[in-house]
């Protein structure tokens, strides 16, 4: 069942202002197969959009709010990413010609509606998976897990590589006449 369901008979070319609750078992459902997660209370949010409807043509703007858990890339420990997005869309019956001129503005988002519905599940989806970073970290920072010594390499796995002091001066001649030429 979709949750977010607008009908295009309470549409106008006025606009109208709606107000949505965003469940935390509707983004779970909406998360899954994903390495994302609802959290059961803090992903309780609201979705607000303003709706105008020019003939066929339904613009949606939308104000998400809401958060999801993700594993930390550094140290798999569970973060909680806030989500605070903004998504203009642009919704045309399915199977439509060309988009009325009269909102047909290349920086909008667009899609489609079927029937009598605006259905915006999926654009609301899409948009708060967008906004996940694409690396993950713990927002007070955090230490990569330590490898065990004696799985490290001979070579001190990780360490930086150590100019030879004997090189330092020819590489700061290199870097000296990159500069000059710059
Ligand atoms: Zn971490």
């Amino acid at each position: 069942m979709p949750a977010f369901v607008l009908d295009i008979k309470d549409l106008d070319a006025i606009g109208r202002e709606f107000a949505f609750v965003v469940e935390p078992s509707w983004l779970a459902a909406e998360l899954e197969g994903t390495d994302l997660r609802a959290h059961p209370e803090r992903s309780k949010g609201t979705l607000e959009v303003r709706v105008q409807r020019s003939n066929d043509d339904v613009l949606v703007q939308a104000h998400v709010v809401t958060g999801l858990v993700a594993d930390c890339d550094r140290c798999l420990e569970e973060v909680f990413l806030p989500i605070d997005v903004r998504v203009t869309t642009l919704l045309s019956p399915e199977g439509s010609g060309p988009i009325d001129v009269e909102f047909a503005e290349d920086a909008l988002d667009r899609d489609t509606y079927r029937g009598d519905e605006v259905i915006l599940d999926e654009i609301v989806r899409e948009h708060i998976v967008l906004e996940v970073p694409m690396q993950i970290h713990c927002p007070g920072g955090c230490e990569m897990p330590s490898i065990p010594a004696s799985v490290r390499g001979p070579d001190d796995f990780g360490a930086k590589p150590e100019v030879d002091p004997r090189f330092a001066s020819l590489l700061k001649l290199k870097d000296d006449s990159k500069k000059d030429q710059e």
